[in-house]
């Protein structure tokens, strides 16, 4: 994938209508956005478009809703299969109780008190469209001034939007002469409003998307080295993959979290009620031996805190014993990097020029657990190195440790970041005009 791509400041935005799509899907509580950070991370790239005399159109989605603009509302896989396993007699009720709630999507899930903050953050008015690509926003959008803003509801109020439906998107492209794509954490998913409307409009990227192509991409194309990548968390299956296209790029490849687990399991060790991907075991030993071929220094833990079981709540006490990687216990759990090991990643890091790290080493939500993630935190903060953190978990460790800033880069797109590091094409970032 070529990441030459064109940004704002490659075209004219002067009293064009740009459609800019962003990352407003912010968690809310009730009418309440409980964490700004994303609306704030869009900010540069549209008091730019407007300084430069956009009409800008900005759109988004907001969690997983219904198709509510459809009068036939209906339910998800996941709320069907619950209700399947509900006695017989009991099912129609519930099925008509979980479609009102469905349909208090609309406004639990509105945008409109997204606008209302922007508009603050701004000190302008920004108008609200009550739909999509309906009447009240093409009229809104037709009526819309050079240095306006409007917000667009939910695009996910249309199922169209995740299928890339060509309709929905010519639609909504329609309302401008121009797309900007600067939502990073849904440009591994190609869905109308990222990849579709590029089919009808000439297509640049924000600051956040460019800024996510320059360091990643450097990363990846020409890190200064030594390179190193640390990898954790819990999300096995989808991680496990990455490992290959990394061992590609890095000098040290460091393994930690509930990753670990099951490269341990492959080293023939015991990891007792640890986490563990038993299909991805012989893709382990594979892993090990790519990177003994390569020369590529894989790091696992060499000891591990280990508990009787995952602490519930997650954060209360818990009881620890520190033991060797090869001496867990088959009625324990490895919830977190020992002491040695800490020292070992720590080291590691230190000594890197670049380094990439997605997962924590254990379960950091939990203070006596958080340990490891805080040496590791700790070593890429003290480090001269380009520092990147993908993935949502990791960053919000990282900030919970006030180290934030001391980073180069803390990615906008876990899921996309990693698939940006498996080497994939993002088709949100590919279908985006070339410089
Ligand atoms: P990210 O969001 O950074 O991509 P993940 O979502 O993959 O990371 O994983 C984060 C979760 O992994 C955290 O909630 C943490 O508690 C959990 N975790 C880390 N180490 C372990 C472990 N050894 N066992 C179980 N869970 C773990
Ligand atoms: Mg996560």
């Amino acid at each position: 994938m070529s990441l030459n791509k064109k940004t704002i400041e490659d075209v004219n935005v002067e009293g064009k209508r740009v459609l800019c799509r962003v990352d407003f899907n912010v968690p809310m509580d009730g009418d309440k956005i409980t964490d700004e950070n994303r609306i704030n991370g869009a900010l540069p790239t549209i008091k730019y478009l407007i300084s430069h005399g956009a009409a800008l159109i900005l759109c988004s989605h907001m969690g997983k809703p219904h198709n509510v603009f459809n009068d036939k509302i209906k339910l998800n896989k996941k709320e069907k299969a619950k209700i399947e396993k509900l006695p017989e007699a009991e099912q129609a009720e519930a099925t008509a109780a979980a479609l009102e709630k469905a349909k208090k999507d609309v406004t639990k899930l509105s945008l409109a008190p997204v606008a209302k903050r922007l508009s603050e953050l701004l000190g302008q008015e920004v108008i609200m469209a009550s739909d999509v690509i309906g009447p009240d926003a093409q009229a809104k959008a037709a009526a819309l001034k050079p240095g306006q803003v409007m917000v667009l509801q939910n695009l996910r109020f249309h199922a169209e939007e995740e299928k890339n439906d060509p309709e929905f998107a010519k639609e909504l492209a329609s309302m401008a002469e121009l797309f900007v794509n600067d939502a990073f954490g849904t440009a591994h998913r190609a869905h109308a409003s990222t990849e579709g409307v590029t089919h009808y409009l000439p297509a640049v990227c924000g600051y956040l998307i460019e800024k996510e192509l320059r360091i990643m991409g450097k990363a990846l194309e020409n890190a200064d080295r030594p390179f190193v990548a640390v990898l954790g968390g819990a999300k096995i299956e989808d991680k496990l993959n990455v490992i290959n296209n990394l061992l590609e790029k890095v000098d040290t490849l460091i393994i930690g979290g509930g990753m670990a687990f099951t490269f341990l399991k492959a080293k023939g060790y015991e990891v007792g009620k640890s986490l563990l991907d038993e299909s991805k075991i012989d893709y382990c030993k594979d892993m090990m031996a790519k990177a003994a071929e390569k020369g590529v220094k894989l790091l696992l833990p060499i000891d591990t805190v280990c508990a009787a079981g995952f602490p519930d709540p997650i954060d209360g006490p818990v009881d620890t014993t520190i033991v060797d990687s090869d001496k867990i216990p088959v009625d324990k759990e490895g919830l977190d990097i020992g002491p040695k090991s800490r020292e070992l990643f720590a080291d590691a890091v230190k000594n890197a020029k670049t380094v990439v790290w997605n997962g924590p080493m254990g379960v950091f939500e939990n203070p006596t657990l958080a340990q490891g993630t805080l040496a590791v935190a700790q070593a890429m903060a003290d480090s001269d190195a380009v520092t990147i953190i993908g993935g949502g978990d990791s960053a919000a460790a990282v900030e919970q440790m006030g180290l934030g800033d001391k980073m180069t880069h803390i990615s906008t797109g876990g899921g996309a970041s990693l698939e940006f590091l498996e080497g994939k094409t993002l088709p949100g970032v590919a279908c985006l005009d070339e410089k």
